[in-house]
């Protein structure tokens, strides 16, 4: 694009009405958005599209938890990596700040930046190249995206979450786990190169060989250092179908020591589990396993089966194409879109548990829990080895084995109950981290400066020195409060 050309696209939007969106001390004065819009009188030009209507603004001030709601002053789909450089170099001179967007699948406002610049990833989606054991992919690319086009030479990424339609960018910043995880650590061990542009404005490769204070510091960074604009994913061989086994148990001792026999002898290409409900009342548990195959081999279903001590007679064994059962989500999202639940609040609640703690911690949790507290969401519990996870700021027990714990609320839109479930999650919060637990950072947990600081507490020191070098000025992901 020519510069006359990109000049003209530079700033779309039309403010339709003018509203205060801050005060600004220096001038003792409101700042309104028409008056925040004019800061961008003198942007370069750009490859992509600035735009400051409300119409664009008002989505960037949500995300899926529509709870926390904070208005930006511009939204920047970018059109090249450059773009992000500009803009932040831009933002670095008006003292804006800087968040960037994948999906806004983020429950508690981690995406949002108030009267700052959300730079939304989703136009930077391109796949650049796929090698015989990795990927080049834009960080805008959905994970979706990445897998049909791995499929088609039969290499898929190692960890997938159970949900496909997220960025890559989104999930590198915070972990992405997935039932794989046991096998392979979680997305961001999988990960051989990213290219960030940091609060700076300065684009930088890194890899563990190259930088590998940046590459530490971005990777489950939750985007404080730099934001993420190209990665290099690791493929593996990729089965063509998977056979998937739903477990049934009425003990949660009996289910979470099946969920570590299984990690332990990896006999299974992924293993989760949810809590469900009894129809006769309370809980009960299923066991989600999953072998990949490519015919004429076949599970051994017999073998994969045997030592475990599900209700027998309970169990369901289903085949499917590998594709399918990745993207096996798909048909229950349409289905809560087209009844309206997508859209209604989500205060969810994700933690690591400790493996010794999960029995007594879980079973107390579940004691007093009902449907009414978790809006009918799926409660999600299946362990992890901690040995396999290598990023100091994904923060995980100090044991051998922990268990991801999610409850993944539905709320009504009424302010009432959203307060009482954040109660809920900020008290289980609590007990889970003096048993020696952390939070999984998507969540919707109220978090203080001083909370940070206690969940990185032994690699604390080294995200404030990677902040200083690389966002002197604290502009980037203001929405997580970290800094
Ligand atoms: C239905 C559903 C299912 C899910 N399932 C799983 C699952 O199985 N496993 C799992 O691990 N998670 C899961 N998640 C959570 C999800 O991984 C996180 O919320 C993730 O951050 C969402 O990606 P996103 O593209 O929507 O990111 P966003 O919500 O847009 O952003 C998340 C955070 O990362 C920052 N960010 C975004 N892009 C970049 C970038 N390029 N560089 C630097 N920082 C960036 C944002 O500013 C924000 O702070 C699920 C969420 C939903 C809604």
């Amino acid at each position: 694009m020519n510069n006359n050309a990109s000049r003209r696209t530079v700033l779309q939007g039309v403010i339709t009405s003018t509203v205060v969106i801050g005060f600004d001390i220096l001038n003792n004065s409101w700042v309104t958005s028409a008056h925040a819009a004019s800061k961008f009188e003198n942007l370069p030009p750009l490859d992509g599209v600035l735009y400051t209507d409300n119409a664009t603004l008002i989505p960037a001030a949500d995300d899926f938890g529509h709870i926390i709601h904070r208005q930006p002053t511009a939204v920047l789909k970018p059109g090249s990596i450059e773009d992000i450089v500009r803009i932040v170099r831009f933002a670095r001179t008006h003292k804006l700040k800087v968040a960037a967007r994948g999906e806004g699948h983020s429950t508690y406002g981690q995406p949002q930046v108030e009267a700052g610049v959300v730079i939304d990833t989703s136009t930077l989606n391109k796949i650049h190249d796929i090698g015989a054991d990795r990927a080049l992919v834009d960080a805008g690319v959905r994970w979706s995206q990445l897998l049909q086009a791995t499929l088609e030479r039969q290499l898929t990424p190692p960890v997938l979450t159970d949900y496909i339609e997220l960025s890559v960018g989104g999930t590198l910043s915070v972990g992405g786990i997935g039932g794989a995880a046991h096998r392979y650590g979680v997305q961001v061990d999988n990960v051989l190169e990213v290219q960030v542009v940091t609060g700076e404005g300065k684009l930088k490769v890194c890899s563990p060989f190259q930088k590998r204070d940046l590459f530490e510091a971005v990777l489950a960074g939750l985007g404080q250092c730099g934001i993420i604009v190209r990665a290099t994913i690791r493929l593996i061989p990729a089965a063509t179908h998977t056979r998937v086994f739903l477990l049934y148990y009425d003990n949660l001792a009996t289910f979470t020591r099946d969920q570590r026999l299984l990690i332990a002898d990896e006999r299974f290409n992924y293993v989760e589990g949810q809590v469900i409900t009894n129809p006769s009342g309370g809980w009960r548990y299923m066991l989600e396993a999953a072998s990949f195959y490519t015919p004429p081999a076949q599970p051994d279903n017999i073998s994969l089966l045997t030592g475990l001590s599900y209700s027998q007679g309970t169990e369901t064994i289903e085949d499917k194409s590998y594709f399918d059962f990745a993207n096996r989500l798909a048909d229950t999202v349409a289905l809560l879109k087209s009844i309206g639940v997508w859209s209604n609040p989500h205060p969810w609640f994700d933690i690591f548990v400790p493996g010794t703690a999960v029995d007594n911690y879980v079973g107390e949790i579940l004691s007093t829990l009902t449907l009414a507290d978790t809006g009918e969401g799926p409660i999600l519990l299946y362990p992890m080895k901690t040995e396999r996870l290598t990023l100091p700021l994904f923060r995980v027990p100090n044991e051998p084995v922990m268990f991801s714990f999610s409850i993944l609320r539905t709320a009504p839109p009424d302010a009432a109950t959203i307060a009482r479930m954040l109660d809920d999650n900020r008290r289980f919060f609590e007990r889970n981290r003096d048993l020696g637990g952390y939070r999984y950072a998507i969540n919707a947990i109220p978090f203080s400066q001083e909370d940070w600081k206690q969940h990185f507490r032994p690699v604390w020191g080294k995200l404030v020195s990677a902040k200083r070098r690389y966002d002197p000025e604290n502009l980037l992901t203001p929405g997580q409060g970290i800094f």
